[in-house]
Formats: C-alpha cells, sequence, structure tokens
C-alpha cells in the first residue's frame, strides 16, 4: 500500500457488513436466511426456488431486494425490517478499530446497502458508535443499491461528498466500480483479494490498514 494514495482524502467511507466487522461473525449467515424466508413467504415458493431467485436477483439487480422491487413490486419497508432483526452477539467492541476510525483526517459516513437503524445498532455492538458524520443506508439511496452507480451519486449528493477526494472501504469487489469510476481510492477489505482494475488497495485486516494510512499521515 502506498499512503501516498490517501493523502488528498478528506472524506472516508465504509460500508458496514462485513467491513466494519470481519465476516467470521457470520451476521450475514442470519440475514441471508431470514431473506430466503421472505422470498419463499411473498412468492409462495420453497427453500430451494427462493435461494435460486435470490442469487438471480443478486446478480441481475444487486440485492435480493431490489429484484423483489424490480420483479415484484414489493414493499420494501416491512422486507427491510424484518431481514434486518438478527442476533448481534457474535459482534465485539473494538476499541482499536475505533481509535484508528477516530483518528482519521476529516469526513466520516457509514453507507450500506441495508438501513440505518440496523447499522446504528451493528456500530454499537462494534463500539464504533458516535465516530462517524453520518450514516446512510439503502432508503436514503431511493431504494437502488450498491452497485448502481446511480445510487452512490444519491448519497454523495446528499451527503455533499468530493468522490475525488474520498475513499471507499468495502468488501464486495462489485461495490467498488463505481467509487473508481467516481474518482475515489478503493480499498477491498477482504480475507482473499479480487484482483480488479477498479481496486486499488486490498487488506484482510482493516484496522491495520488504517493505522498504515495513519502513520503515513502522522
Ligand atoms: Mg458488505
Amino acid at each position: 500500500m502506498s499512503a501516498h494514495a490517501f493523502r488528498h482524502v478528506s472524506a472516508w467511507v465504509f460500508d458496514l457488513d462485513n467491513t466494519l466487522y470481519p465476516p467470521s461473525a457470520r451476521l450475514f449467515d442470519q440475514i441471508e436466511a431470514r431473506m430466503t424466508a421472505w422470498v419463499a413467504d411473498a412468492l409462495k415458493v420453497d427453500a430451494a426456488e427462493a435461494n435460486r431467485l435470490r442469487a438471480h436477483y443478486w446478480a441481475q439487480y444487486g440485492t435480493t431486494l431490489a429484484g423483489l422491487m424490480a420483479e415484484h413490486g414489493i414493499d420494501p419497508d416491512p422486507y427491510l425490517h424484518e431481514v434486518h432483526e438478527i442476533e448481534l452477539h457474535a459482534l465485539r467492541p473494538d476499541p482499536l478499530l475505533a481509535a484508528r476510525i477516530a483518528a482519521l483526517p476529516g469526513r466520516r459516513i457509514v453507507y450500506t446497502n441495508a438501513t440505518t437503524p440496523y447499522a446504528q445498532r451493528v456500530l454499537e455492538a462494534r463500539g464504533l458508535s458516535g465516530l462517524f458524520d453520518a450514516v446512510y443506508g439503502v432508503v436514503e439511496a431511493g431504494f437502488r443499491p450498491k452497485p448502481e452507480r446511480a445510487a452512490f451519486e444519491t448519497i454523495f449528493g446528499l451527503d455533499g461528498l468530493d468522490p475525488t477526494r474520498a475513499a471507499m472501504f468495502e468488501d464486495d469487489a462489485r461495490n467498488l466500480a463505481a467509487p473508481h469510476a467516481m474518482g475515489m481510492q478503493t480499498v477491498h477489505v477482504a480475507p482473499h483479494p479480487a484482483p480488479a482494475d477498479h481496486i486499488h488497495h486490498h487488506t484482510d485486516d482493516l484496522t491495520a490498514f488504517l493505522g498504515r494510512i495513519l502513520t503515513a499521515a502522522g
């Protein structure tokens, strides 16, 4: 990682799930089970067909919700509430991550395809409450999901954020394509690299990566 890459950055944008906590917490397993149950119930299909549809929606529309809205016109609010009613016992506060996020110079925001009430619960469980200037979710994005560029444009417009002076941290490599095209520094936070032209940096340890940025900025 060349720390010079972040010298111009004054806004730090973080995805939530599997970015601000490790995938080993397996929260998404709970969410996925609830999404599958919702699809099965709403569309009157069995679990296998619900999973097939979810894979199709994810590939075609970016998220299960976007597919349900596009193909079935479902009301997003009850869905979003239901799928995020999960247990957060697997999360632990992370004081070192909190300290490093707090030390980043400039504006710090969370942008998730989930909802802001859920994001606030997760941040609280991670000991990261109060560190962010704003938290945005799919509702604020007009129900358009990452990876759609229009979704990023909506959120960055709301925030007044200049993408050419910002960095995006995200575990889903697809969700870094639009940020890269908009001029952001892109950081893929995941156990394994996914080499792609739109990914500037990869790390499997967000806390360590932020530490290197801060040392270089020091
Ligand atoms: Mg994520």
